[in-house]
């Protein structure tokens, strides 16, 4: 299928990093959330990353410009939801929140549109079972930041075909992504096995182990982690990763029961890099 416009609903720190990967890629992308002034944060981090991108020659001036005037914002749904031919969802990790979307987008979106959705852990089979077309929905997870990494996990629901499967894949390779196809199981393969490691890290820190500093240069340096856990999840939002593991914990049991030190932090608005502290603090 030939897709050429691409809607992302929620503008945080996914949409955002997809939006501007989708329309430097040459897709048409409209970006959509309920807050005008996620909106507008989303808008400005394009922009700056845009100019980085430029300054650092990753890309051309006149990429950047093709790019943005590939992009557009809105708050209305039906209008993001009009000519899309793939939509990806990248709002909050909520089941509530991403089956009332998936609902509103079936009503809205041409009959050959795709619905992806890019959950961290959650069902593709139970989002899709909102919709008219389970047959073309799917989840389609990124990782973050989105221009940087090179993976997209494709899980099916059970009712995905083999031709939403195929036009994920090609969407994906266009956004210079590989793919890896994963049966669908709470966490998938990544979230499943980076929350893990992430939670075990918290626990070590509560438990006195080792410093924040300690503990992610043991990981970056003795077991060759490009990055340390607890500096990982501040980037993911520690509001974010304790949603990841609720719901991993109830679908699979003690093993991903959240540290409580992560509900602590998130309860004390410590919610990593987004509200300027979590593990560690940041200044910009
Ligand atoms: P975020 O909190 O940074 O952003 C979520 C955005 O969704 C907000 O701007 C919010 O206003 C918007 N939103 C909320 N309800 C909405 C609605 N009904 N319609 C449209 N927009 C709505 O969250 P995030 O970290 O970008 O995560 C988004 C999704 O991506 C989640 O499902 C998460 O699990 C997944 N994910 C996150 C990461 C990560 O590193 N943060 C990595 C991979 C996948």
């Amino acid at each position: 299928m030939d897709i050429r416009h691409i809607a992302v609903i929620g503008s945080g720190t996914m949409g955002r990093g997809i939006a501007y990967t989708a329309a430097l890629a040459g897709f048409h992308v409209v970006l959509q959330d309920i807050s005008t002034e996620a909106l507008e944060k989303a808008r400005q981090y394009i922009i700056s990353e845009m100019i980085k991108s430029v300054e650092k020659g990753f890309i051309t001036g006149q990429q950047q410009e093709q790019a943005l005037q590939h992009l557009s914002y809105t708050t209305d749904l039906t209008e993001a939801a009009m000519s899309a031919d793939f939509v990806i969802e990248a709002a909050l990790e909520i089941m509530e929140v991403k089956i009332d979307i998936f609902k509103q987008l079936d009503a809205y979106v041409p009959k050959h549109t795709i619905l992806a959705t890019n959950t961290s852990t959650m069902s593709p089979t139970e989002i899709a079972a909102a919709t008219s077309r389970p047959d073309q929905c799917i989840a389609m997870h990124f990782f973050n930041p989105v221009h940087k990494m090179k993976l997209v996990e494709m899980i099916r629901g059970l009712d995905t075909s083999d031709a939403t499967v195929e036009t994920t894949r090609q969407v994906a390779e266009k956004m210079g992504k590989e793919t890896v196809e994963v049966n669908e199981f709470p966490g998938f393969v990544t979230s499943r096995m980076n929350c893990l490691i992430g939670n075990e890290a918290m626990n070590m820190l509560m438990e006195g182990v080792a410093s924040v500093e300690d503990i992610d240069k043991a990981l970056k340096l003795g077991l060759n982690h490009p990055m340390g856990p607890l500096a990982l999840a501040d980037l993911v939002g520690l509001d974010s990763r304790l949603r990841n593991m609720e719901y991993l914990y109830k679908h699979l049991g003690e093993k991903y029961r959240p540290s409580p030190i992560l509900v602590k932090y998130v309860k004390a608005g410590r919610l990593g890099r987004k509200s300027g502290k979590g593990f560690y603090t940041y200044n910009d």
